[in-house]
């Protein structure tokens, strides 16, 4: 090894370990802290994001890249040097005097934010955002692009896609939605969620959940199970992966199926290949191949006729009395209920895509200048009726709900639709390979981790996303999978 070599792999030792010391206290912050230590908790997070923030654009940093670029090295350091290569320009594109008010305005706005909501009053934020969405042109003028100004914030989230290719699948796929939930509105079969609501005390919610986690493969040795108000999984080093949950005592479809979905998150980062370890590629590679993992899990298994029918019993065992008459039948729609509503979050998993859509087409145009903030929640209600066939009656349930946009994110949120795509891809990739709805009904879940692990969890940063997508399935990002996939599984659940 090379003297760059090792000083390269010291330095990326020291940010993976600033990595794993603001994730670990991130987490405490989101979970178990008593309300009175959160201020400095606060200012820790942002002191030690700031040291490793400087490891990253120092000069020592920037010498090693130059040098390394020039020296025949191995595949794993050779691709840490282009993503630390990525982060330098990342970070020194933008003045620090800028990046600082930034900052400091997504934190103020982030409150006023919470008030506007509370008030439905979008004119109380309206002035921040206005100033938000002229930073992030100025962010996407600073990190380039090549034909839409709003690739250049897209960049960071999902690299490589173009506003072309996301154009053109959002399209396919809102047309296919739109159509399909008018005859889903239209059909004469009731589902009724309703009968779900029954009270399911909290202890036995978990240990169903814990029970699902254990058969998809989850590793206990390296990951626990915890609660907090707004679930997420977070990958503290990949021996330490945790899930969080909410327990809702009358409503158990949001710990059961949000630990799925978190579970899915905390498998790829569980099964990342030990040579990437404590490198710059120790992670998902974009935020819609991670989406594609949790949706994998909670909606392609968890959701599946496949799951319910070997699991039903199972979840009989954990469930109150009140559950035992719930016919299979009823019980499976009823988890699958179409239903337009207002808020995304609760959105079943076939509108989910068309609020995903919406706010993709809106934040294009301002960013872009064809939209002016003050015009945003006209725009947002007209797509809402246009698309879901739904108007929100107020902007706390129309374009206030989200917080994405008044903390200073614009570009994230197509990451969720495509997250949806890449998952149905892979199914119907591995279904080529794994009867995988057998497997489902024997139970064993391994070769499904296995498939995954292979194809996608174990490469971590190693390709780019689109690039790990066409050598699993062998083309580009397609809408036609999940177009198909959900226009089978709804044709049967309404009898369209
Ligand atoms: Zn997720």
């Amino acid at each position: 090894m090379t003297s760059a070599e090792q000083k390269f792999i010291q330095i990326m030792k020291e940010i993976t370990a600033y990595d794993e010391a603001i994730s670990l206290i991130g987490w405490d912050l989101r979970t178990y802290i008593p309300k009175k230590g959160m201020d400095h908790r606060s200012d820790t997070i942002g002191l030690l994001s700031n040291k490793r923030n400087e490891l990253k654009t120092s000069e020592k940093m920037k010498a090693l890249i130059d040098q390394l670029k020039t020296e025949n090295t191995t595949p794993v350091i050779k691709k840490s040097v282009e993503e630390a290569e990525r982060e330098y320009e990342k970070f020194r594109s933008i003045p620090s005097q800028e990046l600082t008010e930034f900052i400091t305005l997504t934190s103020k706005s982030e409150t006023v934010w919470q008030e506007a909501r509370e008030k439905s009053d979008f004119s109380l934020l309206q002035p921040y955002l206005e100033k938000i969405v002229e930073f992030n042109k100025k962010i996407a003028e600073y990190r380039g692009y090549d034909n839409n100004k709003y690739e250049g914030l897209l960049d960071d989230y999902e690299p490589g896609l173009t506003i072309d290719v996301l154009d053109q699948v959002f399209g396919q796929l809102k047309t296919a939605l739109i159509d399909l939930v008018k005859k889903i509105n239209q059909s004469k079969v009731e589902v009724d969620s309703g009968l779900l609501l029954k009270h399911f005390p909290k202890d036995k919610q978990k240990s169903f959940s814990l029970a699902v986690l254990d058969k998809m493969g989850f590793d206990f040795d390296a990951g626990r199970l915890d609660e907090t108000i707004h679930p997420f999984a977070t990958g503290i080093n990949p021996y330490d992966v945790r899930v969080t949950t909410r327990y809702d005592e009358n409503d158990f479809r949001m710990a059961v199926f949000g630990t799925i979905h978190e579970g899915g998150h905390a498998l790829y980062e569980q099964n990342i290949d030990p040579d990437l370890h404590q490198t710059l590629l120790a992670d998902g590679v974009s935020m819609g191949i991670h989406e594609s993992q949790s949706l994998f899990w909670e909606n392609f298994v968890g959701r599946s006729r496949a799951f319910w029918e070997s699991h039903f019993d199972l979840f009989k065992d954990h469930a109150p009395k009140s559950f035992e008459a719930i016919e299979f039948d009823h019980f499976y729609r009823a988890i699958n209920e179409v239903k337009p509503s207002m808020i995304r979050i609760e959105a079943d998993e076939l509108t989910y895509s068309l609020h995903i859509i919406i706010r993709y087409e809106l934040e294009k145009e301002l960013i872009n200048g064809d939209l002016a903030v003050k015009d945003l929640p006209e725009a947002w209600n007209q797509k809402m009726e246009d698309y879901l066939g739904i108007k929100p009656a107020n902007d706390s349930e129309g374009l206030l709900q989200d917080i994405h946009w008044s903390a200073g994110d614009i570009g994230y949120f197509p990451t969720y639709a495509l997250g949806y795509m890449y998952a149905a891809q892979l199914h119907a990739k591995m279904n080529d390979e794994i009867d995988i709805d057998n497997m489902i009904r024997l139970g064993d879940f391994e070769p499904l981790k296995q498939w995954l692990t292979e194809n996608i969890h174990r490469h971590g940063k190693m390709k780019k996303p689109l690039d790990l997508i066409r050598d699993v399935t062998g083309e580009g990002l397609n809408p036609t999978y999940l177009i198909d996939y959900l226009t089978n599984k709804y044709t049967d659940i309404y009898q369209l």
